[in-house]
C-alpha cells in the first residue's frame, strides 16, 4: 500500500510553523509497511485542498490529512472533501451530540461556528476526537482511503493511532517495506560507508544508506517485500552491520546514546560526576535528560573561570598559569576534582576552545581536551572538533558520552575509531 501525506494550512507553507505532522505520519506509515510517496502542503484555499485530495487519491491507495477542521472561516478542509466527492455536507447526529456534551461539560457556550464540526460529506464518517472539538473524517475518494484528522499535532497522534493505525493495520497487504535504523557516534560518514560499501549497492533490495544528524551517522536498512521475508532480511542485515562497525553502533531508531550510557553505569552499579567548561553543562544535561539519571549520576560543575577550576575542583593553579586552561593536565586535574569531590566512580572533564574568539595557532578553536578518572586511571585526549560554537559544544559532550560507554564496554576508544 502507498500513501499521501496531506498538510493543510497557511502557516505551514509561509513557513511560520514547521511541520511536525507530516514527519511524524511518514514515519508511522513507514513502520506499518505503508509506503509514503509524497508529501504535499497547500494553504487554506477550498479550491487547492480539493484539487490536492483529488491528485493525492489517483496517485495513491490511501491519503492522510491534517489541519483544517476547526471552527474558523479559514479552516476549509471539510468543505474540500465535499468538493472534491462532489457531494454536499450534512449534519452528523453523533457528532453533534458530541460537540454539545464536550461544551456542556466544560460550562462553555457553544457558539455557531462550532456546530460546522458537526458536518460531514454525505458519504463520509467521522472519527471521534477525545481531546478537542473536531471530528475527523474518513471517506473513499475513487479508490483511495482519505482520513483527514485535526492539525492540532496532539489531536492528530491521538485519532491517528486510536482509531486509523487499527484500521490500516488490518489492510496492508503482504508486500511491505520494514525499516531498521542503527545509530553511530565517533566516526565521519564517509568512513562508517566504507565499511559497508558492498551493501549500500543503488537500487539493491535490502537498500542500506547513511544519514548524520548532529553528529550522529545513523545506517538505514529498508527491505521492501513479504512481511515475513522482509523481517528476516532486516535481522540479518542488522547482524552484519554491527559486526562490521562493533562497538561504534550505539543504539537503533530514536535511542540516544546518552541512555546508552545510562544503561550501561546503571548495569555496573557505578556512578559518575562532570566538570565542564567549554560545554556549559551541556554533558550535564544530556545524563539528566534521561529519566532515572539520578541512579548514577551525583554531581556536575560548570567550571568557566580559572578561579572556579581551582577553588571548586582543586586544580593547581601553577598548571593553568604553565599550560592554560585549555590543556591535558587542567582536563586531568577536573575530571580528578570532579570524581574525589563527588565521591564518584568516574569523573569527566573537559575543557576546550570552542570559538569563534580565543583560538591560537597552538590551539585552534575546536581544541577540545577530554579526561576521564577512574579508580585505576586518568586518560586523557584531545580532540580537534570541526564547525561553529554550538557544534564544537554539542560534540565535545557527545565525544565524553561516546568515550565514557566505551570504557565501561572494555573496549580500546583508539580501536574502535581506526
Ligand atoms: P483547530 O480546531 O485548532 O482550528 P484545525 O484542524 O483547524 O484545528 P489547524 O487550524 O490547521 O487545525 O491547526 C491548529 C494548530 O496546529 C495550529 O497552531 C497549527 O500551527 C498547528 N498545526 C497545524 N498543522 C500542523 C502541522 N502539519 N505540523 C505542526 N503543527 C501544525
Ligand atoms: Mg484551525
Amino acid at each position: 500500500m502507498d500513501a499521501v501525506v496531506l498538510s493543510i494550512g497557511d502557516e505551514l507553507v509561509s513557513g511560520l510553523t514547521v511541520n511536525t505532522n507530516a514527519s511524524w505520519l511518514g514515519a508511522q506509515l513507514t513502520a506499518l509497511g505503508i509506503a509514503p510517496r509524497a508529501h504535499v502542503t497547500v494553504g487554506d484555499q477550498q479550491g487547492p485542498i480539493a484539487r490536492a485530495l483529488r491528485k493525492a487519491a489517483e496517485r495513491c491507495e490511501l491519503v492522510i490529512v491534517s489541519g483544517g477542521l476547526g471552527p474558523t472561516d479559514d479552516d476549509l478542509t471539510r468543505q474540500a472533501l465535499a468538493e472534491a466527492l462532489g457531494e454536499d455536507l450534512v449534519e452528523d447526529a453523533k457528532a453533534r451530540a458530541g460537540l454539545e456534551a464536550f461544551f456542556a461539560c466544560r460550562g462553555r457556550k457553544m457558539s455557531g461556528s462550532n456546530m460546522v464540526q458537526a458536518l460531514r460529506p454525505a458519504s463520509a464518517t467521522c472519527i471521534e476526537n477525545t481531546c478537542g472539538t473536531a471530528p475527523g473524517l474518513m471517506a473513499m475518494l475513487g479508490t483511495a482511503r482519505v482520513y483527514v484528522t485535526p492539525g492540532v499535532p496532539r489531536e492528530m497522534k491521538e485519532m491517528f493511532t486510536r482509531s486509523i493505525l487499527p484500521e490500516l493495520q488490518g489492510c496492508v497487504g503482504e508486500s511491505c517495506t520494514l525499516l531498521g535504523k542503527l545509530n553511530t557516534f565517533g566516526m565521519g560518514e564517509s568512513m562508517v560507508g566504507e565499511r559497508i560499501k558492498d551493501l549500500m549497492t543503488r537500487g539493491a533490495n535490502p537498500a542500506v544508506g547513511t544519514t548524520v544528524h548532529d553528529g550522529v551517522v545513523s545506517v538505514r536498512i529498508y527491505a521492501t517485500g513479504a512481511r515475513a521475508w522482509a523481517a528476516d532480511e532486516l535481522a540479518r542485515l542488522r547482524g552484519v552491520v554491527n559486526t562490521r562497525l562493533g562497538a561504534l553502533v550505539y543504539g537503533e531508531d530514536d535511542d540516544g546514546l546518552e541512555a546508552a550510557v545510562g544503561q550501561l553505569l546503571a548495569a555496573r552499579k557505578l556512578t559518575l560526576a562532570t566538570a565542564e567548561s567549554c560545554t556549559g553543562g551541556l554533558l550535564a544535561q544530556l545524563i539528566t535528560d534521561v529519566p532515572g539519571s539520578s541512579r548514577y549520576f551525583l554531581r556536575g560543575w560548570v567550571t568557566y573561570a580559572d578561579a572556579a577550576k581551582v577553588e571548586e575542583l582543586g586544580v593547581a593553579p601553577e598548571a593553568i598559569a604553565r599550560d592554560g586552561a585549555v590543556s591535558e593536565q587542567v582536563a586531568r586535574a577536573m575530571a580528578t576534582g570532579a570524581r574525589e569531590r563527588a565521591h564518584a566512580d568516574i569523573g569527566v572533564g573537559i575543557t576546550g576552545v570552542a570559538g569563534p574568539q580565543g583560538g591560537t595557532p597552538e590551539k585552534p578553536v575546536g581544541t577540545v581536551w577530554l579526561a576521564l578518572a577512574t579508580d585505576a586511571e586518568v586518560t586523557a585526549v584531545r580532540l580537534m572538533l570541526p564547525g561553529v560554537r554550538a557544534q564544537v559544544r554539542q560534540r565535545a559532550a557527545q565525544m565524553a558520552l561516546a568515550r565514557l560507554r566505551w570504557w565501561l564496554m572494555g573496549v580500546d576508544a583508539a580501536g574502535v575509531t581506526r
